[in-house]
C-alpha cells in the first residue's frame, strides 16, 4: 500500500477568485500533496460569474500549481470530502467580521460529519480588505484593481461591464 497522500480541499464561492484566495492557495501548496479549490454552486445563491466561468478563471488562475485541481459541487462540502478522501476543509479568515460565520460553519460541519477537521488561515494583512463581494461592487465603476485579483479575472470584468 502506497502513502497515504496528505488532502484537503478550500471551499468557497470563488464569484470570483481572487488574490486573497490565490495567496492562501499558494501558503498551502506545501502542506498538502493534493487541494483541492471546491466551487460551490448553490441554488439558493446568485452569482456574477456562472459555475463554468467560476471554474475557467480558478483554473487559469491557477494553473502553474500541479498539486491544485479546480472542482465544482452542489450540496455539502463534507460530503465531497469524504468522497475524495480528503479530511481537511481549509477556511480564510479576513478580521473578527468573518469569525462567526466561520465558527457556526465549522460547527455545522463537525456535526455532520466529525472525521473532517476544518482548519483556518489567517489572510495576509495585505488581502485584508479583498472580497469577492467589494470587487463585484466596485468593478460595476472601475476596472482599477490590479494587484487585487489575478489577470485573467481583470480582464472577465472588463468584458463583463464593457470597460
Ligand atoms: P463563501 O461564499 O463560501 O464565503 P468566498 O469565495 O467568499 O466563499 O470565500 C471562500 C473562503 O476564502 C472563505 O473562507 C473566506 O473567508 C476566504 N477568503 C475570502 N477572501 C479572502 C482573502 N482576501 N484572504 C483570505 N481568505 C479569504
Amino acid at each position: 500500500m502506497g502513502q497515504l497522500k496528505r488532502k484537503a480541499i478550500y471551499p468557497g464561492s470563488f464569484d470570483p477568485i481572487t488574490n486573497g484566495h490565490v495567496d492562501i492557495i499558494e501558503r498551502l501548496v506545501g502542506l498538502y500533496d493534493e487541494l483541492t479549490v471546491l466551487i460551490a454552486n448553490s441554488s439558493d445563491k446568485t452569482y456574477l460569474f456562472s459555475a463554468e466561468e467560476r471554474m475557467h478563471l480558478a483554473k487559469e488562475s491557477l494553473k502553474s500549481l500541479p498539486t491544485v485541481s479546480v472542482a465544482m459541487h452542489d450540496g455539502l462540502t463534507v460530503e465531497y470530502a469524504k468522497s475524495i478522501q480528503a479530511p481537511v476543509i481549509i477556511r480564510g479568515l479576513r478580521a473578527v467580521a468573518d469569525f462567526e460565520y466561520e465558527m457556526a460553519m465549522a460547527n455545522m460541519n463537525k456535526h455532520l460529519n466529525n472525521k473532517i477537521e476544518t482548519l483556518i488561515v489567517f489572510a495576509d494583512p495585505k488581502f485584508g480588505y479583498v472580497s469577492s463581494r467589494l470587487i463585484k461592487g466596485v468593478a460595476k465603476y472601475t476596472s482599477q484593481l490590479e494587484g487585487l485579483v489575478p489577470l485573467v479575472v481583470l480582464e472577465a470584468i472588463r468584458k463583463k461591464f464593457g470597460q
